[in-house]
């Protein structure tokens, strides 16, 4: 038996952006349904930096030409970043204002501030046992605010307080699965239970969907659920070739996939497991040492290309004395708790996937093209171009997720929202085992090493096949019950979002912002234009956008 809920808005994910939406939504006078599947956002984990939050001693066409040009490399979609740069300092203000987020001032910005001594621990206390799965939010924020600097946990407890205190918000934890096309109605789990939210409107917020790499810096949950199941129901993706990586990730085993903050000293160089320097290696020896090149997308290329051939890459700080470190660096303190002797060893690091520039196609207002269906935050593409500024997600996730939150709720137009009865697919299919982690870990593995921060056509094409053979192979798994179904969906819709990024990376024979190939190193004017793909007989089709 499908229960049925029906509310006016119902919001999917509990990270900036569903949370500022939905907040919006029930202040226009709307009933909301927030439904999070309780696994950690990254929101919560982030660093709490907000970029040009308030324009801070920048005029409006050097924010535009700092994003447009400058990181978007001329792909950004010039009307959503307009609107980004025009609104954020109001829609930040009240945000700030309205939820008693604190901020301090910093570089090119503002930046969440939390109460010192305060851990993350601390601040997410009171709600709930809903964190305490491994991976949990808890568990990565009380270490990266130990080793690191996490204030991004500040500005997520205050959103989830006012939420919680919300009359016109009820909190369900679950999972959304199936988005039904030509609706608004989001078939779920909840409790291990089928259910429908029928409402009339829906704003997706699931995050990006980082976690279909081996190595991620966010929490390896984050699949691509929204994308998925909106790509599955006819929504526009954009973008998807650009995937933003941190080069200097600690990939050694036993140790949290942190990166490294570049607070180490000057003589700081990159060896491979041959004793090269990999800097001087690829790029001569006026750039032996880490601090000689700051661009990090070129840093995540120059280490990829020795991981794709089959070698090691290392921070080595021999060079470096203690007297070199500043006392607060964070990459020292992290490092010495789990590698006391780091200045003796080389770390082995490798480039993580960080952020997923690319998204579902929206419009200044956060729609979507399918009716009525939103989408706010690090699941939506298109403002950032080829290469996000840091510090900006957040801004962005807040600064639209209020405005499809107040969209969305101004748009409803009387019309009741249509029930049915059950979205979900079978809760039983006959088939083959499914060996759902096994096929997740080769997918995973696969991306990383074609769909990395360097591609070629040989590695994409060969890619192509890996994906086919995958997903013959999950084509046949059986389940038996929803939680099992739910993990195959997720290893399909895995596949094929996958395959959307594949052939964008394939078909941009170009080298502009994170998207780097080999075989084509140079940007070409012939490529500014923008990729869109919908999902169409199941497989990607695309159309190129002029700008
Ligand atoms: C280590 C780190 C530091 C960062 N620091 C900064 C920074 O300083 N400044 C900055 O601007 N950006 C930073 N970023 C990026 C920024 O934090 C994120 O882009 C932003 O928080 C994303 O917010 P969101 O609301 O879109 O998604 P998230 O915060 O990821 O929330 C999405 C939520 O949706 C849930 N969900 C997924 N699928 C479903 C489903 N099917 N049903 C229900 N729920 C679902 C997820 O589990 C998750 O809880 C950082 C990122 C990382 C990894």
């Amino acid at each position: 038996m499908t229960e049925i809920l029906v509310t006016d808005v119902l919001v999917v994910g509990e990270g900036c952006g569903g949370l500022t939406a939905a907040l919006a939504a029930s202040e226009q006078g709307c009933d909301v349904i927030l439904l999070g599947d309780g696994r950690p956002p990254v929101t919560a984990i982030s660093t709490g930096f907000l970029t040009y939050a308030a324009h801070e001693g920048f005029t409006r066409d050097q924010l535009l030409h700092a994003m447009g040009e400058a990181s978007g490399k001329g792909l950004c979609d010039q009307a959503l970043l307009r609107r980004l740069v025009d609104e954020a300092p109001k829609e930040l203000g009240e945000t700030f204002a309205d939820y008693r987020i604190p901020v301090e001032r910093a570089e090119r910005g503002m930046r969440a501030r939390r109460a010192l001594g305060k851990s993350g621990r601390d601040l997410l206390s009171g709600f709930g046992t809903e964190f305490q799965e491994r991976d949990s939010v808890e568990d990565m924020t009380g270490l990266m605010m130990e080793f690191s600097s996490t204030h991004g946990t500040a500005l997520y407890s205050q959103l989830r307080k006012a939420v919680n205190t919300s009359p016109k918000i009820k909190r369900l934890r679950g999972s959304a699965l199936v988005l039904e096309p030509g609706a608004t109605a989001v078939g779920a789990l909840v409790g291990g239970k089928p259910v429908t939210v029928a409402a009339r409107a829906v704003i997706l917020a699931t995050g990006g969907l980082q976690g279909l790499y081996e190595f991620t810096d966010t929490p390896e949950t984050l699949t691509g659920d929204g994308h998925g199941m909106a790509a599955d129901a006819g929504a526009a993706l954009v973008d998807m070739e650009f995937i933003q990586f941190y080069p200097l990730a600690v990939r050694e085993d036993g140790i949290p996939p942190l990166f490294l903050y570049p607070d180490f000293p000057k003589l700081s160089t990159l060896v491979n497991d041959q004793g090269e320097n990999v800097l001087r290696k690829h790029l001569g020896e006026a750039s032996q040492y880490l601090a000689h090149l700051q661009n990090w997308d070129q840093l995540s290329a120059l280490m990829q290309t020795e991981i794709v051939k089959g070698r090691r890459v290392f921070v080595d700080f021999r060079e470096t004395k203690p007297a070199d470190w500043a006392p607060d660096s964070l990459t020292g303190t992290f490092l010495s708790k789990f590698i006391p002797n780091f200045r003796e060893q080389p770390v082995q690091v490798a480039p993580s996937s960080h952020y997923t520039i690319g998204g579902l196609k929206v419009d200044v207002d956060g729609l979507t093209n399918l009716p009525k269906v939103y989408a706010a935050g690090e699941i939506a593409g298109g403002v950032h171009g080829a290469c996000r500024h840091g510090g900006t997600a957040l801004v962005e996730a807040i600064t639209f997720g209020r405005i499809a939150g107040r969209h969305a709720a101004r748009s409803l137009n009387g019309d009741a929202p249509r029930t049915i009865a059950s979205l979900l697919p079978s809760e039983r299919k006959a088939g083959a085992p499914a060996r759902v982690d096994e096929a997740m870990t080769k997918l995973r593995h696969a991306n990383q090493m074609a769909l990395g921060p360097i591609r070629d056509r040989a590695r994409l094409e060969d890619a192509g096949t890996r994906l086919a053979e995958l997903r013959e192979e999950v084509g046949g798994f059986g389940w038996s019950g929803y939680g099992e179904m739910q993990q195959v969906l997720r290893v399909e819709r895995g596949i094929m979002l996958s395959d959307c990024l594949r052939q964008a990376m394939l078909r941009r024979t170009e080298s502009r912002g994170t998207h780097a190939r080999s075989d084509f190193p140079q940007t070409s004017n012939d490529w500014l234009k923008k990729q869109v793909v919908r999902i169409v007989a199941g497989k990607p089709v695309f159309t190129d956008v002029s700008l």
